[in-house]
C-alpha cells in the first residue's frame, strides 16, 4: 500500500471528521483515530480534508491520528467474491464474526485482519495462453472453477500501468494462491508481474470499448415484466416498493429466475435488524437449476447496523464495481440495490455536515448527477482483450419515496435517468394481487428495442398482443370509473366483454405467485402462449361472438374460460403443447356457443 499523510482530528460531527491532512487526495481512503475507522475524504479546503468516516465515531476525539493511505478506496477483485458476505468497504462479515465472535463488525477491524480476498487459499488455475503470445488487457490468461457454477476467468487487468506486451511466462496447470504470480507480461516499459487479483477505485468506472444497444431482453421470466414493461440486457429499472408490497420477493425472484447468471445485491436498509432479515433469507435460496446454493452466483453487500450512514455511499459503489469486474469476463450481472433512496440520505447527511449548499429537500445539488452516473455504469458493452467479449451489467434498484410521493428528489431525478419504472403499489398489494406492480404508472423505454428479439425467436405478433393487452387494461382502468359512478348496468355487452377479458389478463397472466413450484418462473415461450390464449382466443374470438349476439357473461361461464386464470399454475415451460391445445378447445367452444346462440 502506497504510503499516505498523517495528520490529526480537530472536529468531529456524527459521521463526519475534519482533520489536519496536508497532501490529503479527494476520495483517499483515511484511517481514522487511535482505532483507525474507515473513511474517504470528500473535501478539502487547505490543508483540512473534510473525511466521511465509514464506522461509528462514538468516543473518538481531537488530537487523536489520522492517517492517509494514498489511495481512493478500492474493490479487491479475484477469486473468492462469491459466496461471501461484504460490508460497504468489502470486509468479509463472516471472516469477523470468526475472529470477534460478533455478527456485526467492530470498529476498526483493517483489511489487515479482515482481507477482502483469501489470500492462503490455493485455486486451481487453468492456463489459456502460452509462452510467446502477445497479450493485451482484457485478455484472459487462465480460468479458476470459482464455485461449482461460474468460472472465473483471469484477466489481464486494465490498469493503467498495464501495457500490451509478449507472455514470458505463465504459470502452468496447477493450484495457486491468489498472491503468486502466475504471469509476467514483457511491454516496452518493463516486465509486468500478474496476480490473480488486483485493486481498482470504486469511484471509476472500469474500462470497455463501446456500449451496444439495448436490443436483447434481460428476461426476468415475471410475465408483466417481460411482456409488459421489459427491461434489455445492460438495461436500468427503478422498483418504488412502500413496506409489505413485495420488494423482497421480487428482488429473491430476480436473482434466482431472471437471466442474469451473477448477481449482486447491495442491502442499505433503514435498520439493521431489515438488512439482517433480508441477509438471512438470501443466504437460505437455492440455484432452481442446479440445487446448489445461490450464494455460488452471488456475493451480498450489506451495511451492518453498527455502521453509520455513510458507510451506504461505499457499498453502492463497491457493488457496481464488483458487478462491472465479472461484467469484464462476459457474464450477465445483475445489480440490485436496495434501497437507493437510503443512499441518497447518507449523502445528503455528509454534504450538510461539510457545509455543502443544500438543494431541494436539502439534498446537495450534485444529487442527480451522482444519481446519473450511478445508472450510466450498467450497459451491455464489447468488452476490452483481444476477443471482443459480450458482458452486460443491468441494474435494478428500489427507492422509497417517503408516503409514495414519486416527485421527491431521489425518486423523481432517478425516473430521469433509468429506462424502466417498476413501481409496486400498495393498493394492489393489498387485493393480494401479487406481484403488485402498478400496470398503469409503470414504464418501459425498451419495448421498440426489444421487440426484434421476441419476433425472431418466440413469435412475430409479440408486439402486437402485448399492446392489445396493455390497451385492454386501461380500457378496464377507464370503465371502472364509469362503474364507480352508474353501476354495471350501464354497460355494453362490448364493454362487459372487455372487463372480463381484462380480469382473465390480471388473474391469468399477471398474477404469478413467487412461491408456486410452476408459477413462479415463466420462460418467454410459456409467457408468448398465454398471451396467444388471452388475446387471439379470450378477446378476439370472444368479441366476435359477442358481435354475433353471444353474452359476454356466457363466454365467461365456459367451463374452460373457469379453468383460464389456473393455467399459469397448471402447465409447465415444458408442456407448451398442452397450452396450443388449450388455444383449439377454447376456440372451439366459443364457435360452439355462437352457433347455440344464432338458433335461438
Ligand atoms: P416488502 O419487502 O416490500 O416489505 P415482501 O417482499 O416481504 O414485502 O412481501 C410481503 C408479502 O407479500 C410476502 O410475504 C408474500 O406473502 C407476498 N408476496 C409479495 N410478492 C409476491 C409474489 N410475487 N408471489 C406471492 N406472494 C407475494
Amino acid at each position: 500500500m502506497a504510503e499516505g499523510t498523517k495528520g490529526k482530528i480537530i472536529w468531529i460531527s456524527g459521521p463526519v471528521v475534519k482533520a489536519e491532512l496536508p497532501g490529503a487526495k479527494m476520495y483517499e481512503l483515511v484511517f481514522v483515530g487511535e482505532l483507525g475507522l474507515f473513511g474517504e475524504v470528500v473535501r478539502i479546503q487547505g490543508e483540512i480534508a473534510f473525511v466521511q468516516v465509514y464506522e461509528d465515531t462514538t468516543g473518538i476525539k481531537p488530537g487523536e491520528p489520522v492517517r492517509g493511505s494514498g489511495e481512493p478506496l478500492c474493490a479487491w477483485l479475484g477469486p473468492g467474491i462469491l459466496g461471501t458476505v461484504y460490508d460497504g468497504v468489502q470486509r468479509p462479515l463472516k471472516l469477523i464474526y470468526e475472529s470477534t465472535g460478533n455478527p456485526f463488525i467492530a470498529r476498526g477491524i483493517g483489511y489487515d485482519k479482515a482481507p477482502p480476498l483469501d489470500f492462503k487459499k490455493k485455486w486451481h488455475f487453468v492456463p489459456k495462453i502460452k509462452q510467446g503470445d502477445e497479450v493485451q488487457p482484457g485478455d484472459i490468461l487462465g480460468t479458476v472453477q470459482e464455485t461449482q457454477l461460474i468460472e472465473h476467468r483471469i484477466m489481464y487487468p486494465p490498469l493503467p500501468e498495464n501495457r500490451p506486451g509478449k507472455v514470458k511466462y505463465i504459470a502452468p496447470e496447477g493450484d495457486y494462491t491468489i498472491d503468486d504470480v502466475i504471469a509476467e507480461i514483457e511491454t516496452k516499459e518493463g516486465t509486468i508481474k500478474v496476480k490473480m487479483w488486483h485493486k481498482w477505485p470504486v469511484r471509476r468506472p472500469r474500462p470497455f470499448v463501446e456500449k451496444l444497444p439495448p436490443v436483447e431482453p434481460f428476461l426476468t421470466n415475471i410475465r408483466i415484466l417481460d411482456t409488459l414493461f421489459p427491461i434489455a440486457k445492460g438495461g436500468t429499472a427503478c422498483i418504488p416498493g412502500p413496506f409489505g408490497t413485495g420488494k423482497t420477493v421480487t428482488i429473491q425472484s430476480l436473482m434466482k429466475y431472471s437471466t442474469a447468471r451473477i448477481c449482486f445485491p447491495v442491502l442499505c436498509g433503514e435498520r439493521g435488524n431489515e438488512a439482517a432479515d433480508a441477509l438471512h433469507s438470501l443466504l437460505k435460496l437455492t440455484d432452481p437449476d442446479s440445487g446448489r446454493p445461490l450464494m455460488e452466483r452471488t456475493a451480498i453487500i450489506v451495511n451492518t447496523s453498527n455502521m453509520p450512514v455513510a458507510a451506504r455511499e461505499a457499498s453502492i459503489y463497491m457493488g457496481i464495481t464488483i458487478s462491472e469486474y465479472y461484467r469484464d469476463m462476459g457474464y450477465d450481472v445483475l445489480l440490485l440495490a436496495d434501497s437507493t433512496s437510503r443512499w441518497a440520505e447518507a449523502m445528503r447527511e455528509v454534504a450538510l455536515r461539510i457545509g455543502e449548499m443544500p438543494s431541494e429537500e436539502g439534498y446537495p445539488a450534485y444529487l442527480p448527477t451522482r444519481i446519473a452516473e450511478f445508472y450510466e455504469r450498467a450497459g451491455r458493452c464489447v468488452l476490452i482483450g483481444k476477443e471482443g467479449r459480450v458482458g452486460s451489467v443491468t441494474i435494478a434498484a428500489s427507492v422509497s419515496p417517503p408516503g409514495g410521493d414519486f416527485t421527491e428528489p431521489v425518486t423523481s431525478n432517478t425516473i430521469r435517468f433509468v429506462s424502466c419504472f417498476w413501481p409496486l403499489s400498495a393498493r394492489i398489494a393489498a387485493q393480494r394481487h401479487y406481484p403488485a406492480f402498478d400496470w398503469l404508472q409503470a414504464f418501459s423505454k425498451y419495448i421498440d428495442t426489444v421487440q426484434e428479439w421476441w419476433h425472431k425467436n418466440i413469435g412475430s405478433d409479440w408486439r402486437q398482443l402485448r399492446d392489445q393487452m396493455m390497451e385492454l387494461l386501461v380500457k378496464e382502468a377507464e370503465l371502472m370509473e364509469i362503474v364507480r359512478i352508474l353501476g354495471t348496468e350501464a354497460l355494453s355487452e362490448y364493454e362487459r366483454h372487455i372487463l372480463n377479458t381484462a380480469y382473465m389478463i390480471r388473474e391469468g397472466f399477471l398474477k404469478q405467485d413467487a412461491f408456486h413450484p410452476i408459477d413462479c418462473r415463466s420462460p418467454p415461450l410459456k409467457t408468448y402462449w398465454l398471451m396467444k390464449i388471452l388475446i387471439e382466443v379470450y378477446w378476439r374470438r370472444g368479441l366476435e361472438a359477442v358481435k354475433r349476439g353471444v353474452p359476454a357473461q356466457a363466454i365467461r361461464e365456459l367451463e374452460l374460460s373457469r379453468r383460464l386464470p389456473r393455467l399459469r399454475m397448471e402447465v409447465t415451460e415444458k408442456e407448451i403443447d398442452k397450452l396450443k391445445e388449450f388455444y383449439n378447445q377454447l376456440s372451439s367452444e366459443i364457435d360452439r356457443l355462437v352457433e347455440q346462440y344464432a338458433k335461438k
